[in-house]
């Protein structure tokens, strides 16, 4: 009967680490034609690492450091979490009047100064050359570059870029060619800059990227397939995706992530391993058909 068989596979999809909220999400998995896929956290490690810090001419590479340390330290954002550990060595102050806008950036009082941490696109409007050279070296071979501004008494801004890079997982590759071979279309939406997104969609073999997404405009995205008769799972471990895992007519989200994502999820792979988003559809598919 229809509720045992879906009682099994939902068993059986606790043993292989995928955790489902109830067994009707099998039939939801099984009706699935377009995974669109998170970049940071999600296909990459998400574990990022400070490659270099690029001040403008004049800046002490140090202070944008430790100013964009002090922001972060509030922030659980892997890039913040980056910004903290490379910045160990240095006397990292505390942040006041801290704010955070999710696929943005960060910003706080640090001393007497408002700095500034986030995304080329918020605050790359006024950078001198050189730093604009790094943002786009930066990107051009897939890293994550965010701009650091220091606002000075005197009107003027204190210009820097850090780079960070991820690395891809190891299981992305094969996830995104089993899913194509599954007759399934990948799509990454990410918010990071568009250069960095497609170096990392050519990587792992996505043709489709939707990149400088805010949080709600992940949504849009979503509403956009699902408004052409597509059937659509959004999978995402950070804060930045929860709004997209609702609207996605599957959430899947990573065990690794944040528990804002897991709650917005429909469904949850244990060990961020992509090739279980694979496995889920097929086993839903298997379960599915012993039904009918
Ligand atoms: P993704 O979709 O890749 O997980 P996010 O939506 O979290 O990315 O972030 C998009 C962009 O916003 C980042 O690439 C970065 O430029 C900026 N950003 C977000 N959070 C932070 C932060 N805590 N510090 C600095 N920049 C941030
Ligand atoms: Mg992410």
């Amino acid at each position: 009967a229809t509720p045992t068989a879906l009682m099994v596979g939902t068993g059986r999809g606790a043993q292989l680490g995928i955790l489902v909220t109830g067994p009707e999400v099998l039939e939801q998995t099984r009706r699935i034609d377009t995974v669109l896929l998170d970049k940071t956290g999600t296909v990459t490690t998400g574990v990022m690492r400070v490659e270099k810090v690029q001040p403008a001419y004049g800046v002490d590479a140090d202070r944008i450091l430790a100013a964009a340390a002090a922001v972060e330290s509030a922030s659980e954002h892997p890039l913040g979490k980056a910004i903290v550990a490379a910045a160990q060595h240095l006397p990292v102050r505390d942040v006041t009047d801290f704010t955070c806008t999710e696929g943005v950036g960060v910003s706080g009082i640090v001393g007497s100064e408002r700095v500034r941490v986030g995304s080329a696109r918020e605050l790359g409007g006024h950078l001198p050359m050189r730093l604009h050279q790094a943002l786009d070296a930066a990107h051009g071979r897939g890293a994550t570059a965010v701009v650091v501004g220091i606002d000075g008494d005197d009107h003027a801004t204190e210009y820097g870029v850090i780079v960070v890079a991820d690395t891809v997982k190891e299981s992305s590759r094969e996830a995104v060619s089993q899913l194509k071979r599954m007759g399934l279309t990948p799509v990454l939406l990410t918010g990071d800059n568009t250069g960095a997104a497609r170096f990392v969609a050519d990587l792992v073999g996505i043709g489709q990227v939707i990149a400088e997404a805010r949080p709600a405009e992940k949504v849009n995205a979503i509403k956009d397939f699902q408004r052409r008769g597509d059937v659509v799972a959004m999978v995402g471990d950070g804060i930045n995706d929860a709004a997209a895992l609702a609207q996605a007519d599957l959430g899947v989200s990573m065990g690794t992530g944040t528990d804002v994502a897991i709650a917005a999820a429909d469904l949850t792979i244990v060990d961020g391993d992509l090739r279980k988003v694979v496995d889920a559809i097929a086993l839903s598919r298997r379960t599915l058909r012993t039904i009918r």
